[in-house]
């Protein structure tokens, strides 16, 4: 599947008044996608990553999706250079001390997200807000391990963020009113539609989609269609611009599997149950395109289906 067309964004002149710089913490697929958009409109970005090779990874992805974006008359060269000179690595949390806005966008592990904000809040200003990128985990539980519960807000941006009009902004119980009119303007400036959705396990989009995805790998699972015939059906039969195991790949198995998983548990309902197919291929490691392995095989010149 191509990628899909860069979306025309603001040109570096648009930053919302009381956030000046952004710290982003996760180089990966999200990261370097909220990186972007961010830089485009004027932040100035500082990004983190445990593996500091992710970070110039995010670095090659982001002027890629830039050049593009300059060759299809979307964004012109200066404006390119000059976003791409307000991306800065942050070698540790001690860089995030000036920012105003710190969204965390790390793996889809609630262990990991909490151990982050705990190391993290010491290093912060008073008053700087916090978001979590999370798919589903709650934002009123992660907010619980800051020193700033009020100031602590979900923004789920979709893949891939430079294309993808819509985030979501999820409330925690404490988030106060603040701090989402300031997150809000932010989402403003960045050229993003807002869909507001209460705290509850996968939001809005995954709460449909991922389940959606899931029945789809059971449907593999039980042999009713081959990966192909399965994609097929929903482009042709529904008129899906992907199929769902091809967006499975994009999302991420791990990704997936650690929604369905929130979602079995925080909604107590069989409905929610992971495919152990799923299940397995994440165990293999094969995660999709970011492992170049899962239900296609991104090894060679064109995706093979993996079964
Ligand atoms: P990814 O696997 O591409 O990237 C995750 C990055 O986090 C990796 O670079 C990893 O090295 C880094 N990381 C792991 N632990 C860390 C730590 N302790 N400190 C700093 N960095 C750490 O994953 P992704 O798809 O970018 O997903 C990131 C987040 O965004 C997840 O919460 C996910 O649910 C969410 N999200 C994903 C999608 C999607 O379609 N993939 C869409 C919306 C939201």
């Amino acid at each position: 599947m191509n990628a899909p067309a860069l979306a025309s964004v603001t040109d570096g002149k648009t930053a919302a008044a009381g956030i000046h710089k952004v710290g982003i913490i996760g180089a990966g697929q999200m990261g370097n996608g909220i990186a972007h958009v961010a830089a485009q409109a004027g932040y100035r970005v500082g990004i983190s990553d445990l593996r500091p090779e992710n970070f110039d990874k995010a670095i090659d992805t982001i002027t890629r999706n830039m050049t593009r974006q300059v060759s299809k008359g979307l964004m012109k060269d200066g404006d390119m250079r000059a976003a791409l000179g307000r991306i800065e690595y942050a070698p540790s949390y001690e860089a995030f001390g000036d920012t105003d806005l710190v969204i965390e966008a790390a793996t889809e592990e609630e262990s990991i997200k909490r151990k982050i904000f705990q190391e993290l809040c010491p290093k912060l200003k008073k008053g700087a807000i916090i978001a979590s990128n999370t798919s589903s985990i709650s934002i009123t539980r992660l907010a619980s391990v800051t020193d700033r519960p009020e100031k602590f807000i979900g923004i789920h941006f979709m893949n891939p963020v430079p294309v993808m009009q819509l985030v979501e902004l999820i409330r925690g119980i404490a988030t106060d009113d603040a701090t989402f009119l300031e997150t809000r303007k932010f989402c403003d400036a960045l050229g993003k539609s807002i869909s507001v959705s209460e705290d509850f396990p996968g939001f809005i989009v995954n709460r449909i989609l991922l389940p959606m995805i899931n029945e789809a790998v059971y449907t593999l699972y039980e042999g009713v269609g081959t990966v192909d015939s399965i994609d097929k059906a929903m482009r042709l039969g529904a008129n899906h611009p992907m199929g769902p195991l091809e967006l499975a790949d994009f999302i991420g198995l791990d990704t997936c599997l650690s929604i369905m998983q929130v979602l079995h548990l925080g909604l107590s309902d069989s409905k929610y149950r992971p495919c152990p197919l799923l299940v397995k291929y994440v165990e293999a490691g094969w995660l999709g395109r970011k492992s170049k392995r899962g239900f296609y095989d991104y090894r060679g010149e064109k995706p093979m289906p993996t079964r």
